[in-house]
């Protein structure tokens, strides 16, 4: 992709803070970050999101998401730890090049990530049932 950011960066063409790289992945400091050290995973190809993702590269991702948790929890010595992957704009996804979010988490650190929970009603669940089992 000619015009993608986060191609660019991912690959070296614009200069960003490496947490880690190798053949596949780039993990870089996010400029707007939630919270100390929040970090974004890349992917060298570029694909959107998580439909256009290969099997190989979503398996890889998982795997290198683990692995950075445990560096950046023991390095940074973080609270808890979120994992955020959002697709599309009305999930709140603002740069279309697949990419996970790394969040460090503090105590008492505000980051918003929660929702109010609903409930599952009858009708709800037997309609998802229905359109997700067939
Ligand atoms: P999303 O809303 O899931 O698409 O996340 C995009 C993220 O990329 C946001 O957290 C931005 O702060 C971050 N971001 C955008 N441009 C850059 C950049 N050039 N370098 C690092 N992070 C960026
Ligand atoms: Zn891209």
């Amino acid at each position: 992709m000619d015009n993608c950011i986060f191609c660019k960066i991912a690959n070296g063409e614009i200069p960003s803070a490496t947490l880690y790289e190798d053949e596949d992945f780039r993990v870089i400091l996010d400029l707007g970050p939630a919270s100390k050290g929040h970090a974004l995973i890349l992917p060298k190809t570029h694909a959107a999101n998580i439909y256009e993702l290969s099997d190989e590269l979503a398996a890889k991702a998982m795997i290198l998401a683990k692995k950075m948790a445990k560096k950046m929890t023991d390095g940074l010595k973080c609270d808890g730890f979120n994992i955020v992957q959002n697709n599309g704009e009305t999930a709140g996804q603002t740069v279309f090049h697949f990419h996970m979010h790394l969040i460090p988490r503090y105590q008492g650190d505000g980051v918003g990530l929660t929702w109010k929970p609903g409930k599952l009603s009858d009708e709800d669940r037997d309609e998802i049932l229905k359109k997700l089992n067939a």
